[in-house]
């Protein structure tokens, strides 16, 4: 059987029983396509197939089932068990091959769906624009991060930043311009982040930053980075150089007021509207109530 599945051009991996055969399976990198006896030393062929199944993991393993069984009921108690072909021994080799090429027409399919899957969930994540996570994927974040916070008793900072004056950039340089300030605005926040921060694109021209564990403290020293590196710097576009400067709002989950989503946004939000009545190219912070962590 080796030899003959190799010469089909599979890449075949052989187990001697069933527990070799699960541990295979149960691998990073598992065969796609497993052909199970029904009867094996230790761990049936059928019990290994529900094992597999049970976990669901994705990519998906076709499984065949031989077996010399032929009653109808022991053939449903291999379907049920969760396999997608069985054969019965003793079997043509050309049945065999027929049968193979089903599966593998069946994992091709697979691997087209999981990848067009993951191509329209980056979309419906994703800001077109400037590649950030967009205003719906940021907030589910911040929720997420906000309940572990709690669950761990620690502190959420949020920042807000808005590049000031934007839309005398779009009226004097155009939109595409602005396009290209907005997208290096965002490459270069991004670059500053550690690993587990986040940045979404929350508005046309807003961004909103999330940084777990962080207080107030951090936050603010953060913003004043990005004020400094991202901001009063000069973009290259096709109309020239254009120098932006960005307004902050900071908040964080520590202050007992603001625990939920938009309490904490919307004090971000106030202090970034306070940056910009004092004169913005500045950062803000919401006011603190004592009880940071
Ligand atoms: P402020 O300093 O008070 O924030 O002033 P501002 O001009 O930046 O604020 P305002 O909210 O008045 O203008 C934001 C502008 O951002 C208006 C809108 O045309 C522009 N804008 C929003 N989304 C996009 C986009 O995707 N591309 C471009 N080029 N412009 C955008
Ligand atoms: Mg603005
Ligand atoms: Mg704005």
């Amino acid at each position: 059987m080796e030899k003959k599945l190799a010469a089909w051009g599979y890449e075949v991996v052989v187990a001697e029983n069933g527990n070799a055969a699960l541990q295979i399976l149960q691998s990073d990198d598992p065969p796609r396509l497993a052909l199970l006896d029904w009867i094996m030393p230790d761990l049936e062929g059928v019990e290994v197939c529900r094992i597999v199944r049970r976990k669901k993991e994705e990519p998906y393993t076709y499984i065949i089932l031989l077996t010399s069984l032929q009653r109808d009921q022991d053939i449903i108690t291999g379907m049920e068990a969760g396999a997608d072909d069985y054969i019965t021994k003793p079997f043509k080799h050309h049945e065999l091959r027929l049968r193979l090429r089903a599966g593998r027409r069946i994992i091709e399919l697979q691997n087209e769906l999981l990848t067009a899957r993951d191509m329209f969930r980056t979309k419906a994540s994703r800001d077109y624009l400037t590649g950030l996570w967009n205003h719906g994927e940021i907030v589910e974040i911040l929720t997420r991060e906000l309940s572990r916070a709690k669950r761990e008793s620690s502190c959420v900072a949020v920042i807000m930043a808005d590049i000031d004056l934007f839309k005398k950039i779009n009226d004097t340089h155009g939109h595409l311009a602005g396009d290209v300030v907005l997208r290096s605005a965002a490459r270069k926040m991004h670059s500053m982040m550690r690993s587990y921060d986040f940045i979404g694109r929350y508005g046309g021209e807003e961004f909103l930053v999330i940084l777990p564990e962080c207080n107030l403290e951090y936050a603010y020293a953060f913003a004043e980075r990005l004020r400094l590196s991202v901001g009063c710097d000069s973009i290259d576009t096709p109309e020239g150089v254009i120098p932006i400067t960005l307004s902050f709002g900071v908040a964080a989950s520590g202050n007992t007021q603001l625990q939920d989503v938009y309490s904490l946004v919307n004090a971000a939000d106030k202090a970034l509207y306070r940056a910009k009545e004092n004169g913005r190219n500045r950062v803000e912070v919401a006011p603190f109530d004592g009880a940071m962590t």
